[in-house]
């Protein structure tokens, strides 16, 4: 176990060596090398996507950093696969799916077209399994494909809440450890929102199977309290932002929730490092916008020289050419700014950070479409004026890339200033927020310090420190993570930068475990008026393996 600072880098390390660096690579300016000669076209470009990387301002997500200049050569992170309800189709899905996990990339499917579990079959002859059991077929082939990749794959599964295996869908994960490759999320209309909204949980909801609005709103709350799962994803609000109507509508999204799709769409992700642009206390706006434009066009670079998994993703992907600019570091700059998480002024500063982002992100867009064409499908979208791409910003998880940028990760509050990582490169680091270390190891004593760290690994808070010499009212507020702020806070954050967003966010809502199903009715209910896309919630304490903990004793 390693402390502090030195713990970060040597975890940033230890990723980068496990994960990124490929043959003849010893360190961080080798991969930036490959990468920018991959996705440069002009030696200038080369010099400034190397210099984005190298200072870790921005970094594309882990498939480009992993795969760019080799022989592999698939960029994206983020895909949707139709699975149409027939055996043919579905077993196209499964190959599909696992062509591109082989290449480190994650998949979403929506499985609604699958008629139910029991239902006659095609020929005729017997009863189809339905959408839960056809998972486990797509989970199976996941487990087998990652064995050869460099990290596990992901899945996200997605039933609609009308389809009538939708319970034993909501239950599919309880039991933790079945379906580990995949993620799971319910699609729901406004019209079911409205109705829990209102209260109105007697109504029936399914005709054919007699379920009611409460008996599935219960079912997916339950789920959620007990481990985290199914996640919720808001239909209506995601295709209101369907930037290509005519293409058909949204109804799945990637792994974690911050990439709706269209059928065989796949997209490249990459953050910006928000921490990076705070300068004597304030934020260097100009440097922002600046980078923005050049990160657009990286992404969008990609798009041409990335080796598509399938004739048809290449062909869905450059029609649309859609690409997922966001940030990471996001609490990490508030800290350098003096700004708690849950402060007005951070709701404020969340939600023209990303109008910035945005706005800066269209202009370079306009740009390359001035330069390059427009994306091809243009004339079948809603933009009016000339555009190189139909959506531009998405907000990443950021789990992997934030580590090699030392940074918080995506939007995310830290989870705790003290705390150990577990899993990542299959080693245990107990380690120190770097700007937490900076600000109380100078003024304390040695053995303050060390009570300091001890009690914040034990209780993940410094809220109930009484003694005021060694943390004072402010610092207390200052310095709050995951679990010292309320669910509300988590969701209004992801709100305010939602409201500038193309795509959509991934974000956990953290809840304490002393969490009432009450809240968590209320937290979905909120966050569907606040206009998120979707959310994942989680109580602490839920899951057994979980990658970021406190002290082993708790
Ligand atoms: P990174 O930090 O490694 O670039 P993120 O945590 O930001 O990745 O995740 C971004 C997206 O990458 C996810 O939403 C998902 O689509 C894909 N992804 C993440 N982890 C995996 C994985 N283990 N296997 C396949 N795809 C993944």
């Amino acid at each position: 176990m390693s402390e502090t600072k030195e713990g970060l880098d040597l975890l940033a390390a230890e990723t980068l060596r496990s994960r990124y660096l490929r043959e003849g690579e010893e360190d961080w300016k080798d991969v930036c090398e490959r990468v920018a000669k991959a996705v440069a076209t002009t030696t200038e470009e080369y010099t400034e996507f190397f210099n984005l990387m190298n200072s870790k301002v921005f970094l594309p997500s882990s498939p480009t950093l992993m795969n760019a200049g080799t022989a592999s050569g698939q960029l994206s992170a983020c895909f949707v696969i139709p699975v149409e309800d027939s055996i043919e189709e579905i077993f196209d899905s499964v190959k599909t799916a696992a062509l591109i996990q082989k290449t480190g990339g994650g998949t979403g499917f929506n499985f609604s077209k699958i008629r139910p579990d029991g239902s006659p079959s095609a020929s005729g002859t017997g009863t189809a399994s339905g959408p839960v059991a056809l998972m486990g077929l797509f989970n199976q082939a996941t487990e087998i494909v990652k064995q050869f990749g460099r990290r596990r794959g992901a899945n996200m599964g997605i039933l609609d809440i009308s389809h009538n295996d939708i319970i034993p869908f909501i239950r599919a994960k309880r039991t933790e450890g079945i379906l580990s490759n995949f993620n799971i999320s319910v699609m729901i209309p406004d019209a079911f929102m409205s109705l829990a909204d209102e209260g109105r949980m007697n109504e029936i909801w399914n005709s054919k199977t007699g379920a009611k609005v409460g008996e599935i709103f219960s079912e997916v709350v339950d789920g959620i309290w007990k481990n985290g799962e199914p996640g919720v994803l808001f239909y209506n609000r995601i295709n209101r932002d369907n930037f290509t109507p005519s293409l058909g509508d949204i109804h799945a999204t990637n792994p974690c929730g911050e990439e709706p799709l269209l059928p065989f769409e796949s997209c490249n992700l990459g953050s910006i490092n928000l921490s990076l642009f705070v300068e004597d206390g304030k934020i260097n706006w100009d440097s922002l916008r600046e980078t923005v434009g050049k990160a657009v066009r990286f992404l969008d670079n990609e798009i041409d020289v990335n080796v598509y998994p399938v004739p048809k993703i290449g062909e869905a992907t450059r029609k649309t050419r859609k690409i997922g600019l966001g940030v990471m570091g996001f609490h990490d700059m508030l800290l350098k700014l003096g700004l708690p998480y849950n402060s007005t002024e951070a709701l404020k500063l969340a939600e023209k950070l990303m109008g910035q982002i945005n706005w800066a992100a269209v202009r370079e867009s306009r740009k390359l479409a001035a330069e390059k064409g427009s994306f091809p499908e243009h004339e079948n979208s809603i933009w009016k004026l000339p555009m190189r791409n139909a959506t531009l910003t998405a907000i990443a998880p950021t789990g992997t890339i934030s580590i090699l940028a030392g940074c918080s990760a995506g939007i995310e509050p830290v989870f705790s200033w003290v705390y150990r990582r577990t899993r990542t490169v299959e080693k245990e680091f107990m380690l120190v927020h770097p700007l937490f270390e900076a600000h109380f190891k100078p003024k304390l004593s040695e053995s303050d310090y060390s009570w300091l760290l001890e009690h914040v690994y034990t209780h993940g808070t410094l809220k109930d420190i009484k003694n005021s010499k060694v943390v004072s009212g402010e610092e207390k507020r200052l310095f709050r993570s995951a679990l010292d702020i309320s669910w509300k806070t988590h969701i209004d954050i992801q709100a305010a930068f939602q409201r500038h967003c193309h795509a959509g966010i991934s974000k956990t809502i953290n809840m304490p475990a002393n969490t009432k199903k009450e809240d968590i009715e209320k937290a979905l209910i909120y966050a569907w008026k606040q206009g998120l896309k979707g959310l994942t919630i989680y109580r602490t304490g839920s899951r057994q393996h979980v990658v970021l903990s406190l002290k082993k004793s708790q």
